[in-house]
């Protein structure tokens, strides 16, 4: 996905972006109260709150990592970029979202840890839904780090 959405950039830059997205995907950010990093929501929360709170992710992520990047720490700006992008990577497959773009409701973290990096791998999106992600990524690499470098 990365590879695909930000082919310009340098590969040790990519890899260091592949970093981040899959620190979120530890344990660690794998209970329900959590979901909305994978596009996902908690039981209890309505979708609007959860597309909320994964949006307030995004923005806040981004600016940390524009911040990083301005402060001339391009790896760790690289690294932070990368767990901002997870949610958008994880929106484009149809396990985590319904044919609408709702968020699907987290499982239980036992189960969702265990089922989550599986099915995230399987999950086949749809042409158009890569292409608008990929074109999100490429907005918000732009914004954190002014072009490819
Ligand atoms: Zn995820």
């Amino acid at each position: 996905m990365i590879d695909k959405a930000l082919p310009e950039v340098r590969a040790q830059d990519r890899a260091l972006i592949q970093q981040g997205s899959d620190y979120i995907d530890r344990l660690r950010n794998q209970g329900a109260d959590r979901a909305f990093v994978h596009s996902m929501r908690g039981a209890a929360v309505s979708e609007e709150t959860a597309l909320a709170q994964r949006n307030h992710f995004i923005v806040t992520t981004l600016n940390e990592a524009r911040q990083l990047e301005a402060d001339g720490q391009h790896d760790a700006a690289l690294v932070k970029f990368g767990e901002a992008v997870h949610p958008e990577m994880d929106r484009t497959s149809p396990w985590h979202v319904d044919a609408d773009g709702r968020p699907r409701v987290w499982m239980p973290a036992s189960v969702g840890a265990a089922v989550h990096g599986v099915e995230e791998s399987r999950a086949i999106p749809s042409a158009d839904e890569m292409a608008a992600a990929a074109a999100r990524m490429q907005a918000a690499y732009k914004y954190v780090f002014g072009g490819p470098k």
